[in-house]
């Protein structure tokens, strides 16, 4: 048990986790800006983003499909008729002083995500709602010859179209926390609802946080975490807010209801404010709006433009191709990854093996470069190629790797760079057994010591065997070899 579990062991976290996420929609949520991240700001404006008077907004079709489609995905209920309704707060990066958004009646209710439960099993995590709204501007504190002594605000993202999900407190630590936002940024992705990219805000999370003595029924007071721009910090902060919630309680002290910002640089939360509740944003219906009206048909629509989902496409790993669940898990998280395997696996007739090679050393290849999988140079096919000349004895397994490493820097396929440099695996026992009698008769001692009962002394042989074919033999045939000349068969 780790410091952090051996702390909270008399207590049960209880989380909820409200995730915002950036449509991807051509244009804004209720004017004809582009919804485009990275440019000058304050150059994606317009009246009606900006909030002048007199503008008035009209709603963007498409990022309504979007967002059905994240409700379909997850499995929620889209009444027929959902509300847009005005919340009222005043921050210099809203413009208009409200910012438009779904409250009594928002597009989607209920629907679930699934993550890997305790004990490996799969959990549902429910959720409350899904609403859309518009999100705010930014402000801009760093970067330019006046910052510290001024703030400058960016309104190219005011207006921008967002989804809010909002989950059931159903998450018990910050591992599910983290499983749950893999699992649904999963989804989303496949989905292409949002390309998810926590680092330029397109997924932001806000965490709800509260603590109850194991066993007890009744919520504790919950504290609210923003500001967790990244999956680590969305798993560091909960834990460091349940590990001070438990502690306070332990010394007598009470929780109080607050918002909280995280610090990733210092590793803690600081308060922000006592937390608003609901009427103090006064919602009201905007009036600029009619309510929206979602068809049947709608709904029916975003659904046949849904892809096969990652937790149907990680059973069916597990069922059709045989993988153990965890690799199903991993190779599933995102939709390219789990094409390039499937392709390599169903190519190469090994799923397994091309389970173990992606989760290995393609995902790891990418990573060092930094570059999405369309750009490798090694393709499923030729990955395949690679399992084949490994599952038909040609190369060693050891071999296969340096194979893997020039077909990544160059782009040429396995059969090849085997053929030209000669690295085809001995497993002709007529080549193997004369290096196999060399090397005994050139190391009496050692083999007397494995005469003597010290059989240990076996690996060592083929450590020679293997230096002296520059690792090209089969390991298994010089051991068997190795057995008989030894026994002096
Ligand atoms: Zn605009």
């Amino acid at each position: 048990m780790g410091a952090f579990e051996e702390l909270v062991a008399g207590y049960e976290p209880v989380i909820g986790l409200e995730v915002h996420a950036q449509l991807l929609t051509r244009t804004k949520l209720f004017c004809g800006c582009a919804n485009r991240f990275g440019a000058e700001p304050n150059t994606l404006v317009c009246p009606v983003c900006l909030g002048l008077p007199g503008a008035l907004p009209f709603l963007n079709r498409q990022a309504v499909s979007l967002a059905l489609r994240a409700a379909v995905a997850t499995g929620c209920t889209v009444p027929p008729v959902s509300v847009f309704e005005r919340k009222n707060y005043f921050y210099p990066d809203l413009p208009k002083g409200y910012q438009v958004s779904q409250y009594e009646k928002p597009l989607a209710t209920g629907g679930h995500v699934a993550i890997t439960g305790p004990g490996g099993g799969e959990k549902l995590v429910r959720l409350a709602r899904i609403h859309m709204e518009e999100d705010a501007g930014k402000l801009l504190h760093e970067g330019f010859p006046w910052s510290g002594e001024r703030s400058g605000v960016d309104l190219n993202r005011a207006g921008v179209p967002l989804i809010e999900i909002v989950s059931e407190p159903d998450l018990r630590g910050p591992d599910e926390a983290h499983a749950y936002l893999t699992a649904l940024r999963g989804v989303l992705l496949y989905a292409g609802v949002s390309d998810c990219n926590m680092e330029e805000g397109s997924l932001r999370c806000d965490a709800n946080v509260s603590i109850r003595p194991r066993g007890a029924e009744a919520l504790g007071t919950r504290t609210e975490i923003k500001n967790l721009n990244s999956f680590r910090n969305v798993a560091r902060a909960i834990e460091h807010e349940i590990a001070r919630q438990v502690a306070l309680v332990e010394s007598g002290g009470r929780v109080v209801q607050e918002t909280l910002l995280w610090n990733a640089d210092r590793g803690e939360t600081a308060s922000m404010r006592s937390k608003e509740e609901a009427h103090d944003y006064r919602y009201f219906p905007e009036p600029d709006l009619p309510t929206l009206a979602v068809t049947a048909e709608w709904v029916e629509e975003a659904r046949r433009a849904l892809p096969e989902l990652p937790a149907e496409r990680r059973r069916r790993f597990v069922s059709e191709l045989g993988l153990p669940p965890y690799d199903a898990s991993v190779l599933t998280q995102e939709r390219p990854v789990a094409d390039y395997f499937e392709a390599a696996a169903r190519a190469s007739g090994n799923p397994k093996a091309a389970s173990n090679w992606v989760m290995t050393e393609v995902l790891r290849k990418l990573k060092e470069d930094d570059r999405p999988l369309v750009e490798s140079a090694v393709g499923p096919e030729a990955l395949a190629g690679l399992v084949r000349l490994v599952d038909a004895g040609t190369v060693s397994g050891k071999t296969a790797k340096d194979v893997f490493e020039k077909m990544w820097a160059t782009g040429e396929e396995a059969p090849a760079i085997v053929e030209r440099e000669g690295l085809t695996q001995l497993s002709d026992d007529s080549a193997l057994r004369a290096v196999v009698d060399e090397v005994v008769a050139g190391s009496p001692d050692q083999a007397a010591s494995y005469r003597s009962g010290k059989t240990a002394a076996l690996g060592w042989f083929v450590g020679q065997v293997m230096r002296r074919t520059g690792g090209r033999a089969n390991p298994q045939r010089v051991g068997d070899l190795l057995r008989k000349a030894l026994a002096g068969v």
